[in-house]
């Protein structure tokens, strides 16, 4: 032990790991580490050091070390995991260090922790795509395309434990990195965890060596982007590996190549919406993590008259929350649908049977909107018929909290009747709460005492509605509802001038 300098404390170590601040140099980019690459950072002001084939940078921890910077340096540019056995084993340094972490050494020199171990939390090595140029050689000649490998390289994953839980760590390297690009489930020992990298996936899948809890949890580190997935043991024994790799294990490829991905759901809610359309709440397993972005949807699939239908929906917010402050409760846990109920519908006719309690199969999120599409928009028009509500209400919320600039937003409601309006009082109460929002409401079976617009979608309608709050302002228009009403509504679009970047139609 050494006296340390004021300010270089424990605690001070620990503000400065989570300050922010670049501990290593690399930008929170992962690299492999030759022998040769490790012997050259030997100085006090670049010192590497390996530990249980992990490198780190260590100069950032140089003043903070208990034991002083000249034992630190006895490891400089080496191996230092005997040293470190022999003085501090107990220490849990995977955690201290967490953040100079600078990669893997290229030839691993240790695979497992010798003897007992003392330590909370040990780092266990797992093949990646990163692991060897032998790997890469190899995944080239089986002729996957040279984009996808290189992309792979900058996907790998790590796992590690304590004595009651297990972490699997998928580094990303993707800017803004958020919840809805990461899936993971964990089923009957089953862990599957998948990043979305727009129209590809990174996806490691293995059958886990022994079982775990229900419930995970999974953390977005996004200054480093990395994602965390913290599994509860089920027995608090120590694990050799983490498990068999499944088929696409450890994999970048498109994500359409992946096949539709299904976990069940129970239903815990089915309240009216119109006479004939319903709000359905499933609740997602406490195993799963998913959120599904504005604008996608996902499908349903169940056994009807024993055979497997499949059929697609976009969720919905439980409600249109008036102040957009707080996330409802269950945010994320559970999943909200707003489905209209055809007499003679074979899907959705199973799904009005369904009871509550009872399950039905989800997949994972589809879709071509992206946010940034949003992002800059200083109008925005909605048009929607009937069901082709559904997207607007993730729109509408993200408008209204998350774009700045916008001026406008303007909903244009097609439907039959007034009976048939969604959410109706809730919009019209938001347009009274914001002023920015403004509720058109057109119908093509009016009653006699409508004293609102009729009519279906037109050209001359449109001319009227969509029209530029400014003379150059940015606009993006978003259309949904039956397949002959967007295909109409595009065209007339196009021939009012609008480019097919300031449109965007939901389709299947
Ligand atoms: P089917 O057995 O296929 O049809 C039976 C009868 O129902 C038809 O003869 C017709 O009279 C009527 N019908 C069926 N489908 C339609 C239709 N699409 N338009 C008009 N009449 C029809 N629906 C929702 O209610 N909520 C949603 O959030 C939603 N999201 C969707 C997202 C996408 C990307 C797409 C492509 C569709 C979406 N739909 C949504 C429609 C949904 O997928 C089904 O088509 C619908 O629920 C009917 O299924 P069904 O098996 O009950 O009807
Ligand atoms: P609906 O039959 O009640 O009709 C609602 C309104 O749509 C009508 O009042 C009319 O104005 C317009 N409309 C209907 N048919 C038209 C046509 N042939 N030409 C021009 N306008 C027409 O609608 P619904 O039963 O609620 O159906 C909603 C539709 O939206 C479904 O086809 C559904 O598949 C689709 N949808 C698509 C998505 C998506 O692609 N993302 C999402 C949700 C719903």
């Amino acid at each position: 032990q050494v006296p340390l300098k004021p300010g270089r404390s424990l605690m001070d170590w620990i503000r400065l790991t989570k300050s922010g601040k670049d501990l290593t140099g690399l930008k929170g980019r992962l690299i492999e580490v030759t022998e040769d690459e490790l012997a050259k950072h030997n100085k006090k002001e670049d010192c590497w050091i390996c530990l249980r084939g992990f490198v780190y940078n260590v100069t950032p921890y140089m003043e903070y070390h208990p034991g002083g910077e000249d034992e630190l340096m006895k490891a400089a540019g080496t191996d230092g995991t005997d040293l470190f056995d022999q003085v501090h084993r107990w220490v849990n340094y995977e955690s201290m260090l967490k953040e100079c972490l600078v990669g893997r050494m290229a030839v691993k020199p240790i695979m497992a922790p010798k003897g007992e171990c003392h330590s909370p939390a040990v780092w266990c090595h797992e093949a990646s795509a990163t692991e060897s140029l032998t790997d890469l050689v190899s995944f080239l000649t089986v002729n996957v395309c040279v984009f996808c490998a290189c992309v792979c390289l900058l996907y790998s994953y790590d796992w590690f434990q304590t004595d009651s839980s297990i972490t699997v760590v998928l580094y990303t390297k993707q800017k803004d990195m958020n919840e809805e690009l990461v899936i993971v489930d964990c089923q009957d020992k089953r862990l599957r965890a998948e990043i979305i990298v727009d129209d590809h996936s990174y996806l490691v899948e293995v059958d886990l060596n022994h079982a775990v809890q229900e419930d995970l949890t999974v953390t977005i580190v996004e200054r480093v982007r990395k994602v965390e997935i913290v599994l509860k043991k089920k027995e608090n024994i120590h694990w050799k590996a983490l498990g068999q790799p499944l088929e696409s294990h450890n994999t970048f490829i498109r994500r359409t190549d992946r096949g539709l991905f299904y976990r069940k759901c129970k239903l815990v809610s089915k309240t009216e919406v119109t006479h004939d359309t319903k709000l359905f709440s499933f609740m997602l397993p406490k195993s799963t993590h998913l959120r599904v972005p504005t604008g996608h949807h996902v499908y349903l699939k169940q056994i009807v008259a024993g055979t497997e239908v499949v059929k697609p929906y976009t969720p919905v917010l439980p409600c249109l929350p008036l102040d957009f402050k707080e996330p409802p409760c269950h945010a994320g846990a559970q999943i909200h649908f707003m489905i209209k109920i055809y007499s003679c519908g074979l899907f959705t006719q199973a799904l009005d049977h369904l009871q509550i309690g009872d399950s039905i199969s989800l997949s994972s999120p589809e879709g071509n909107f992206k946010k940034s599409q949003i992002g800059s928009s200083e109008d925005l028009f909605l048009l929607a018929a009937g069901t082709g509500f559904t997207p607007m209400v993730k729109l509408l919320n993200l408008a209204l909290t998350e774009v700045s600039c916008l001026r406008t937003v303007k909903l244009i409601f097609f439907n039959k009747t007034e009976g048939d309006i969604l959410w109706r009082k809730q919009l019209e109460q938001l347009a009274l709460k914001d002023e920015r929002l403004e509720l058109q409401l057109v119908l093509s079976q009016p009653a006699k005492d409508w004293v609102g617009k009729q009519g279906k979608i037109s050209a001359p309608l449109l001319s009227e509605f969509v029209k530029r709050s400014r003379k150059d302002s940015k606009v993006l228009i978003c259309i949904c509802g039956p397949a002959p009403f967007t295909d109409q509504g595009v065209q007339y679009l196009k021939d009012l001038g609008y480019s097919q970047e300031e449109i965007h139609a939901f389709t299947a």
